[in-house]
């Protein structure tokens, strides 16, 4: 079999937009295998999550109905099973927190070469991955010579699937062996402005070392609620506790893909690049006209962020 499944997430009901991301990678991958695209679903609303990602190029989706939370056992008891029964070639998995838990035990299951946090894939006769290496300096090429592998795809390299296709939605029974569940989901706690997930934002207003002092963020925060965008920063902002951490973009912080990045005073370092180089638009503001920022911004203001962010503030309100 030359098929191709990927693996949706959700969170707290909702679907996660990476999943119509694994949609368009496993199409792209499926047309070069010849195979088909199943779309597999783990627990939670799965008939209505079936309806979100049936969309174009989705041939199966499979719907296990097990659980409403993600939970490391189910997933890798339920994912193993499924793939067993469709033998899929490649096996695509997000490369979120919840991905990252599982599918090494997953691959270990389905005694699978693993390949993480993939940025591109072909397929010719085999299947190479691209990955980043040294903080996303160089990028290194993974031929895998296995014929089966797994995967995870980093979130906002590929962009999401639209459409609504004709695939067709079939319940897998998965038989749980409940004395090896481990661990059950018995609610959540919010840590301290845990509500705002930046990597969903289709508008940040992000702000770097070139704030110069946390008493100035407010003219940064004004910016943001004219326009009705989150606020995301730099490490530097992060690390100085002027922000919380789930505010930060880049390797050590999130990958965001929103319509709109404004970058302020930020140098644009590969580090930080590494998460936001995925926006649609990108505007950089910055002083220094040779700043990275510019090499990946579709529109640059080189100029004192106290002077324009302003401006940009008086025309929004
Ligand atoms: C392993 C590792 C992981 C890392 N992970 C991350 C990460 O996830 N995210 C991240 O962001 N960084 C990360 N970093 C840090 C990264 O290397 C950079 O140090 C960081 O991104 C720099 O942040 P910055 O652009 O805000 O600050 P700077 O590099 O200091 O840039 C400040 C910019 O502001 C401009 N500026 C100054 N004053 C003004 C003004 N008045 N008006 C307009 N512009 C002005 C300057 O010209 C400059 O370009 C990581 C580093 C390592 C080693």
């Amino acid at each position: 079999m030359s098929d191709v499944v990927a693996v949706a997430e959700h969170r707290r009901g909702e679907l996660r937009a990476v999943s119509l991301e694994l949609i368009t990678a496993g199409r792209d991958l499926a047309d070069h295998t010849g195979g088909r695209l199943h779309v597999a679903v783990v627990g939670g609303d799965v008939d209505a999550y079936a309806d979100s990602l049936s969309c174009e190029g989705v041939d199966v989706v499979h719907t296990i109905d097990e659980g409403e939370e993600f939970n490391h056992d189910i997933y890798v008891q339920t994912l193993t099973q499924l793939a067993t029964d469709l033998d899929p070639q490649v096996l695509l998995v997000p490369h979120t927190v919840n991905g990252m838990d599982y599918a090494p035990a997953l691959a270990t299951a389905l005694d699978r070469p693993l390949v993480t946090d993939a940025v591109a894939l072909e397929y010719a006769d085999h299947l190479t991955a691209t990955r980043e290496l040294y903080g996303g300096k160089v990028e290194g090429t993974i031929e895998v010579g296995a014929d089966r592998a797994l995967v995870t795809v980093r979130p906002a390299e590929w962009p999401a699937a639209t459409g609504t296709g004709d695939a067709s939605i079939e319940s897998f029974e998965a038989t749980i062996d409940e004395s090896a569940v481990g661990s059950t989901v018995t609610g959540f706690d919010e840590v301290a402005g845990g509500d705002v997930d930046i990597s969903e934002a289709d508008l940040l207003v992000s702000v770097g070392r070139g704030i110069d002092e946390e008493e100035n963020l407010p003219l940064v925060e004004e910016l943001a609620e004219v326009t009705g965008a989150t606020i995301s920063a730099s490490r530097p902002i992060v690390d100085n506790g002027w922000l919380p951490k789930n505010r930060q973009v880049g390797q050590s912080g999130k990958t965001v893909a929103p319509d709109v990045y404004i970058a302020i005073g930020i140098s644009g370092a590969v580090q930080h690049v590494a998460g936001m180089k995925g926006a649609d638009t990108i505007i950089a503001i910055n002083t220094d006209p040779d700043a990275p920022i510019f090499d990946v911004a579709d529109y640059g203001i080189v100029g004192d962020l106290f002077e324009v962010v302003p401006e940009l503030t008086a025309h929004f309100e």
